[in-house]
């Protein structure tokens, strides 16, 4: 009976075969673009389906039954070691699939459209999940009351991920012309330039765990410690934030900018978070009119990293591409970052004019940090022209990471001249711009050095600022815990 049916309507099969194929494939893909934040109708997503969904379906289409099963599992064993969906979901679909199977026996049909019919859904669903923003605004606890004692000064302090000092850069590698335009910038618009401070750790996290904690020099063990690794989707948060604490008491509103690697806004939301994406937010080059053909191609760069660093999944795409180039496969890192801080650059030049006396406003910034893929005009560099630091990629040398992060050094000073600017025509501003540590370019490999590591700069503004730089080596922290100890504690 069975059999004659299938006889009767072969070609209706094959159809059926080939859509199942084309689909499950596809279900596997375009989820994981959506989640990197492409647009499900992007240029990418339609390239990428079709792509995948004519050859897909040739095979199906032309390959017999026991081919089809063959490959149609192993597409569905891929499928299930790829996703990262909540175990209970994984389980019903396990439990959906082994029935699905057991009915393969009764009637061939019932396994194709089984799978179309799940990875339809599958795909629908991944784009209800979309989300196109670069800055995601967290809730905020409305029942706070701010003190309303009418503060007559307002508060800007940025962080530049991985800024080092310039002046402490060897001489083969410096641009003299830069640095002194870099000093003339802040020195013109009334700054204290501190140009050879040295932060408590190469960490991020104990760097700035230092700064929240607003610890100096004898607090050193403590100060590592402000931080507290968290299970949500921030990696790691700062323990107690005693800045945001001494603001609120003055009674400033709060605002942040954050990436989701390191929570610094506050857990009881009484602050005003806004949150990026520190991974991949690929919705970015569709804003910065990247030719399509490069678009596409940095599409597949991104499947290709999602893939190859997921830890639990495709470990058979990692083990195919070790298999043909080695263990040393180019890591080409979370690539949209660097122009998605650019982007909140401009946004905040907009904040910062709209800034209020009684605001303040904290943005960590991953800038100048790697990966360096922006030339000194904030423009994408051509993919092979992409640098990074030693340890990240063994075609990297001493003089090609320098110049990568140079080239990014001064596209985030470009960002940060034009709010120095906004910044000296505001009454009353304070502001704190500095780096976190060194550019890292050498760290974990033989040419590690303290300086590298270590040394960075930070650049104040208030009444006592007169436009001066000083080279005396110093500990950030100190410098900063004293900037807001006289300004604050009076
Ligand atoms: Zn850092």
């Amino acid at each position: 009976m069975i059999k004659k049916t299938l006889n009767n309507n072969h070609s209706d099969f094959d159809i059926l075969q080939g859509l199942a194929l084309a689909l499950l494939a596809n279900a596997i893909i375009i989820p994981h673009l959506i989640e990197m934040n492409y647009h499900p109708l992007s240029i990418e997503v339609i390239f990428f389906f079709i792509i995948i969904f004519i050859p897909m379906f040739g095979i199906g289409y032309i390959s017999n039954w026991k081919i089809y099963l063959f490959f149609s599992s192993f597409i569905t064993y891929w499928f299930f070691d790829s996703f990262f969906i909540d175990r209970i979901i994984n389980l019903l679909i396990i439990v959906l699939i082994i029935l699905f199977l057991i009915n393969w026996l009764v009637d061939k049909t019932i396994y194709p459209l089984a799978c179309i019919i799940f990875s339809l859904i599958f795909i629908f669903f991944s784009m209800f999940n979309y989300n196109g923003e670069f800055l995601v605004k967290e809730k905020l606890d409305t029942n706070i009351n701010f003190n309303n004692n009418e503060l007559n000064y307002s508060y800007l302090h940025i962080i530049l991920d991985e800024h080092s000092s310039l002046n402490l850069i060897p001489n083969e590698f410096k641009d003299v012309e830069f640095n002194k335009k870099f000093k003339k910038d802040y020195i013109s618009n009334n700054f204290d330039l501190y140009n050879n401070v040295f932060s408590e750790s190469h960490n991020t996290v104990e760097s700035l765990g230092a700064i929240f904690g607003l610890y100096v020099n004898e607090n050193e063990n403590i100060s590592k410690k402000n931080y507290l690794k968290k299970n949500n989707k921030f990696t790691v948060s700062v323990k107690k934030n005693f800045l945001a604490q001494k603001l609120q008491e003055k009674g400033f509103k709060i605002s942040f900018i954050q990436s989701n690697y390191y929570e610094i806004c506050d857990v009881d939301r009484s602050y005003k978070c806004e949150t990026y994406t520190r991974a991949s937010n690929m919705n970015i080059f569709k804003k910065y009119n990247i030719q399509i053909k490069q678009r596409l191609k940095l599409a597949l760069l991104a499947i290709h990293e999602d893939y190859y660093h997921r830890e639990h999944i495709l470990r058979l795409y990692r083990k195919i591409l070790q298999f043909f180039y080695g263990e040393d496969i180019r890591s080409y890192g979370w690539f949209s970052r660097p122009l998605v801080n650019v982007l909140i650059f401009d946004e905040m030049k907009k904040k910062l004019n709209n800034l209020k006396n009684g605001e303040a406003l904290i943005a960590h910034m991953l800038l100048p940090h790697y990966p360096f893929v922006l030339n000194e005009n904030c423009n994408l560099k051509k993919i092979s022209k992409w640098n990074y630091p030693l340890k990240e990629n063994s075609n990297e040398t001493i003089i090609s990471a320098n110049k990568g992060f140079l080239q990014q050094v001064k596209c985030t000073h470009k960002k940060i001249h034009t709010l120095l600017e906004i910044a000296s025509k505001k009454d009353n501003l304070l502001v704190v711009i500095h780096g976190d540590h060194g550019a890292r370019l050498y760290l974990d490999t033989e040419y590690e050095n303290e300086i590298d590591n270590f040394s960075t700069f930070i650049a104040l503004k208030d009444n006592n600022t007169s436009g001066k730089t000083i080279d005396e080596n110093m500990k950030l922290q100190n410098v900063f815990t004293n900037f807001i100890n006289r300004n604050f504690d009076n």
